[in-house]
């Protein structure tokens, strides 16, 4: 199915970001001028209407995965309160996003697409038509809708626009290819390298290596040992140098019906002298300041210029740890136990060796899901074992052994 975004006439009420494009533009928005609030929000089948009792300068939207989600932003609009769910649209939250923009989510019972979205002749309602699709169908980026020129809200005074990359061109975000034995019954491991496209991660002050292609290198290598194994099947979110956001990739886990989800990086101090490799699972409180600051750092993949391309990190951290959640914590705090116990015949690991914060990438509920730190960057001597192939070698083996113990021990509990 194809979509006609890509067309940008001359006052359009769709522009900006077309599918799979490589930029996005961002209006960074400084004095709000002026703004309406959204007064009214309804849903009733395919249809969404979203009333203002005043301009506002524009709209825009993007889609988000696992779960399913449609978030449109505002510009110089204030928030009201709920809506109304019906049809395709199970639950509608909304909220200050800035001080210049109001964030309205839909929860979708199935993926959708906005396939037209219109703002009225007097400017002050927005209406969008939604399309179910196939998950492959639901493309990163924005998209953008603004009122008619005489019937929008003065932008703000001080405005600038920027444009950065955001990865690779796609046209969707197609599920990774499985790997290993065809028999769907064996238990399936989704490999997440960390960071990618636009987002290095760490770069290494001894030669300059980039974490994200470290641990993408880390990622092959163990699929290639686990598919050589052939007890298990495995997926990588990602492989190639693409940038997924935090959500992508544990959705991508979700919508497989991973068994175990394991994100990998490489990590960075001040002191060079720090080395060895660390295992972290999902707290709500951080064991120390230093895992505390670890998990804010990788948690900012998602940010780029204060736009938060996460977009739902804030409600997906107020989520109530409830019973299935801590039993998923529960196996994967064991998981990390079995890492730290078949990792460290291979590799050197930290005196704490399993530490907790709280990690966007982890908080799929129902995925046992761990972040492995396989070493420091900033380490000569990681730098050197970590980027040999020996020491990848070493990795993988460690990895590996640890899931075939994990599955193991789950099949005899059985
Ligand atoms: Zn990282």
């Amino acid at each position: 199915m194809k979509f006609d975004w890509t067309k940008t006439g001359h006052r359009m009420h769709k522009q900006g970001m077309a599918l799979g494009t490589l930029l996005a533009s961002t209006l960074l928005a400084i004095h709000p001028a002026q703004a309406g609030s959204v007064s009214r929000i309804e849903a009733s089948g395919s249809k969404i209407t979203i009333s203002f009792d005043d301009l506002v300068e524009g709209a825009s939207a993007f889609s988000l995965l696992g779960p399913d989600r449609i978030a449109i932003d505002v510009q110089g609009g204030k928030a009201g309160q709920g809506g109304y769910a019906a049809g395709i649209v199970k639950a509608v939250r909304q909220g200050q996003y800035d001080p210049n923009t109001a964030r309205i989510v839909f929860d979708l019972d199935r993926p959708a697409v906005i396939t037209e979205g219109r703002f009225s002749a007097d400017g002050k309602s927005l209406q969008l038509n939604l399309q179910p699709v196939g998950q492959g169908q639901i493309a990163n980026g924005r998209q953008s809708f603004l009122p008619p020129m005489n019937f929008r809200a003065e932008p703000p005074r001080k405005s600038y626009s920027v444009k950065m990359p955001l990865g690779k061109p796609r046209d969707s975000v197609n599920l990774p290819k499985i790997y290993g034995p065809s028999d769907t019954s064996r238990p399936l491991v989704v490999i997440d390298a960390g960071h990618g496209g636009h987002d290095p991660g760490t770069v290494s002050p001894h030669g300059g290596k980039y974490e994200k292609n470290v641990v993408l290198a880390l990622a092959r290598a163990i699929r290639d040992r686990l598919v050589a194994g052939g007890r298990v099947r495995v997926a990588l979110t990602r492989d190639s140098d693409e940038f997924l956001v935090l959500e992508e990739r544990y959705g991508i886990a979700r919508r497989l019906n991973a068994d175990l989800f394991i994100s990998l990086h490489a990590d960075a101090a001040g002191n060079e002298d720090a080395s060895g490799a660390t295992v972290y699972t999902l707290s709500e409180v951080a064991s120390d300041r230093e895992a505390a600051k670890l998990a804010a750092r990788e948690n900012k993949a998602n940010i780029i210029n204060g736009i938060n391309l996460g977009g739902a990190t804030r409600d997906v951290s107020s989520i109530l740890i409830d019973l299935t959640q801590r039993e998923t914590m529960n196996v994967s705090a064991d998981f990390a136990k079995l890492l730290h116990r078949e990792g460290s015949r291979q590799m050197a690991f930290r005196k704490i060796p399993h530490r907790f914060a709280s990690f966007v990438v982890l908080k799929a509920p129902d995925t046992p899901s761990v972040l492995f730190e396989a070493g420091y960057l900033t380490n000569k001597d990681d730098v050197a074992f970590l980027n040999s192939g020996d020491g990848r070698s070493r990795v993988a083996t460690g990895v590996a052994s640890a899931i075939e113990s994990h599955f193991a021990r789950k099949l005899a509990m059985r």
